[in-house]
């Protein structure tokens, strides 16, 4: 099962919650015990998980990638967003949660988050939500 949402981010980099929109997306569809997985198609966004209670820590993830890619480095991509590719690379483009229950098995503290390097602008999130069988459907041994 497949869907797709789309989140319009504000600021060249931030990091977007969409917790609750994915959430809602995976309960809509009805599988009781799963995997979704969550496809961020673009080279300058990616997609992250981490705490979503103390909004520091996304500051401090941005902040550490900014010193770790600086705007202004020398880089060979000439379309003046190197960085954003390059902190996309490092936090990825993809992340698996459990299904459980008919919704998303995430801990306490966590939280989902588009990444955004190179914004403000319209980013897609593929959401595929895969049943996973249990015992008696013939699937192990
Ligand atoms: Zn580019």
């Amino acid at each position: 099962m497949r869907r797709e949402i789309r989140i319009r981010t504000v600021a060249r980099e931030s990091l977007e919650e969409i917790t609750a929109q994915v959430q809602q997306v995976v309960q809509s569809l009805g599988v009781d015990v799963g995997l979704c997985h969550l496809f961020v198609p673009h080279t300058t966004a990616g997609i992250i998980i981490n705490e979503n209670a103390d909004p520091s820590v996304c500051r401090d993830i941005l902040e550490v990638l900014g010193r770790l890619v600086p705007r202004d480095g020398r880089y060979h991509h000439l379309e003046g967003n190197a960085d954003a590719h390059i902190k996309a690379a490092l936090v990825g483009n993809t992340v698996w949660i459990p299904v459980d229950r008919g919704g998303l098995a995430l801990g306490r503290w966590q939280g989902i988050f588009l990444a955004e390097f190179d914004g403000p602008r319209e980013r897609r999130v593929i959401i595929t939500v895969l049943p996973v069988g249990e015992k008696g459907d013939g699937s192990s041994a």
